[in-house]
């Protein structure tokens, strides 16, 4: 029997409708099926491409008539719709697998539990200001499929989530960047953290010598990895180590070192735009990227130190009678908000909770010993934290919304303390995402 569609697009989000402009562009015959309701903006492109789909449910025969499914990264493998598909082996991809099949751009790609817009952004910034014909996409900004499908770029560079990794089979990275794995989203694996670090290393796949792949060199979890595997491509390690004898970004005498075959040059720590020791360590990955494709290092360097910090990310809102306020709203697990806490340098009022996936508090402990002040925990249920720190800190209050939480943060503090916000947990339980939690505690600050 002919298969009724070449493609079926399940999820009209972001990846979904990029993949299904991207297909009819191609002159497949494309199918959008979305479960929910889709919203307008996604719908208006899909009536403009002329793009058959449905919403509110899934024609299940319709469906099972396609010859490839790609699939929306936020769809979980174990639902009944997939299990049915594997069933029927149709191939069911992600959407930077499908959209990688319709061009040549060298693509330098970054995963990792932690940064990855951060080097992601600061990646782009760099080959921009050198000039390149380069498109941003994946997790970020438009999707990559839709860049593929109205663009023409000669390099990309993509953002990808371990759910995007999932999906890629003949996918190739020319340059593949792997900040670091800590655990997160266990509940898409099996509670099992080696499956989690199996689809990081998927990153990997398909590389020749011809490529690099860039990893953070103190990573315990990556280095045992790579040790069980065979790494075709010319493997760049960065860290705060001493110089090495390849390529690679190291720490020497308070100054990263970036070096290819070619070209050796410093920079001092002072002199990156982002500061924080994980941020220092995401210019490296981003930084000897750059450098790996040959771009001048004046550009690197200027690129490096000019950057502007994106929003929620260890964010400096603003001062109040000497208290900084710093929103952080993107930490939503345990390591970011790891990273946040080792940065500040004073008295920390730490806006913390949500809802937690399975969080160990206990790496934290010494951390909220030595520097927090007090605790306000922002969720409906705190049982967690009042459990984990009611020994080392004396003041633990529960609030119910941002502007609760920034009042109570206010008076707890006093003139040269921080108010962190890094919560630790995702935000669903009182907001609509990170987004507006960080969007509502920028609005009670400066309400103050
Ligand atoms: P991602 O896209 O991987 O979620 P982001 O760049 O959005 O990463 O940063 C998410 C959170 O993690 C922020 O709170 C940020 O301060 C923190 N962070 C950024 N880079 C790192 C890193 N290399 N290691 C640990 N935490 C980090």
């Amino acid at each position: 029997m002919k298969q009724k569609y070449d493609i079926v697009v399940i999820g009209a989000g972001e990846s979904g409708v990029g993949a299904a402009v991207l297909a009819k562009t191609r002159n497949l015959s494309v199918f959008v099926s979305d479960k929910g309701k889709i919203p307008k903006k996604y719908r208006d492109v899909l009536t403009h491409f002329e793009i058959e789909f449905e919403e509110s449910g899934h024609s299940i025969r319709k469906i099972l008539s396609a010859a490839e499914v790609v699939k929306s990264p936020g769809i979980p493998d174990n639902i009944p719709l997939i299990k049915e598909l594997h069933k029927k082996k149709i191939g069911v991809i992600s959407e930077i697998e499908f959209a990688s099949r319709y061009t040549n751009a060298t693509k330098i790609c970054i995963t990792g539990s932690n940064g990855k817009t951060t080097t992601t952004l600061l990646t782009y910034h760099i080959l921009k200001n050198a000039g390149l014909n380069v498109g941003l996409a994946g997790n970020v900004g438009d999707s990559f499929a839709m860049q593929v499908a109205l663009h023409n770029f000669d390099y990309y560079v993509l953002e990808i989530s371990s759910f995007q990794l999932d999906g890629m089979y003949d996918f190739k990275a020319e340059v593949a960047v792997l900040l670091n794995i800590t655990p997160d989203h266990l509940n898409r694996y099996d509670y099992d953290f080696q499956k989690y670090v199996d689809s990081k290393f998927r990153i990997l796949q398909n590389q020749t010598k011809n490529d690099f792949f860039i990893y953070w060199a103190e990573d315990s979890v990556i280095l045992n990895e790579m040790k069980k595997r065979k790494i075709e491509a010319t493997a760049v390690p960065f860290g705060f180590l001493p110089e090495g004898k390849s390529a690679g970004a190291f720490l020497t005498e308070n100054k990263i070192v970036f070096k290819n075959d070619k070209i050796k040059f410093s920079m001092t720590l002072e002199q990156l735009a982002l500061q924080g020791k994980h941020n220092q360590r995401n210019s490296m990955a981003a930084g000897i990227g750059a450098q790996l494709i040959e771009i001048r290092k004046e550009t690197i360097k200027q690129s490096l130190s000019d950057f502007q910090n994106i929003s929620h990310r260890l964010e400096f809102v603003a001062s109040v009678h000497g208290i900084s306020f710093i929103n952080d709203s993107k930490a939503t697990n345990i390591n970011a908000t790891w990273y946040a806490l080792e940065y500040v340098d004073k008295p920390t009022v730490w806006i913390v909770g949500g809802v937690d996936k399975g969080n160990d508090y206990e790496i934290l402990k010494l951390l909220v010993e030595e520097k927090v002040k007090a605790i306000v925990c922002l969720g409906l249920d705190n049982t967690n934290i009042h459990k984990a720190f009611a020994d080392v800190v004396d003041v633990i209050v529960d609030t119910e919304s941002a502007k609760e939480a920034v009042e109570a943060a206010y008076h707890l503090a006093e003139k040269g303390d921080i108010v962190l916000l890094s919560p630790a947990c995702a935000s669903f339980d009182l907001f609509e995402n990170y987004e507006d939690r960080g969007n509502q505690f920028k609005q009670a600050v400066n309400e103050l």
